[in-house]
């Protein structure tokens, strides 16, 4: 499946992780980035899903999630920081990217992936000076 760029985004090597999605124009606090894109799926199926090396699914909502790897439109390479500058929201069943803050040309688009799948292991590199060390929020202890 050939995959778009959303407007406003581009696909580059990341500091994070890999490839990473960031923004070629200016947006605007709460203002939306773009819709995350990809096939439908049940949950039961991003289950089956989920033990990929390199997780590009993010959950619609109880029984629903986007698999950005195929038909995505760039948002599926947004990594994830512990200080994001985005958050994603289900408006009208579409997983939407909104900014959290204004976002310069160039900054790299970034999401707390705190509801994904990631097992709560899963080292976090974001670098945030406030980054909690794993990619979720860790359930032991809290
Ligand atoms: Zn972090």
């Amino acid at each position: 499946m050939k995959s778009t760029l959303a407007a406003g985004l581009t696909v580059a090597e990341s500091a994070i992780h890999g490839k990473g999605c960031f923004a070629t124009v200016r947006f605007r606090r709460r203002k939306k980035i773009a819709e995350y894109t990809g096939e439908r799926i049940t949950n039961a199926e991003a289950a089956r899903r989920a033990h990929r090396r390199v997780l590009r699914i993010s959950g619609l909502d109880q029984r629903h999630s986007i698999d950005g790897s195929r038909g995505g439109n760039g948002t599926h390479y947004i990594n994830h920081s512990c200080r994001p500058n985005c958050y994603l929201q289900t408006i009208s069943g579409r997983l939407i990217v909104l900014a959290l803050r204004d976002i310069r040309p160039g900054e790299e688009i970034t999401l707390d992936y705190v509801s994904s799948m990631h097992s709560d292991r899963k080292r976090c590199t974001c670098k945030a000076s406030d980054c909690r060390g794993t990619i979720n929020k860790t359930t032991a202890g809290a």
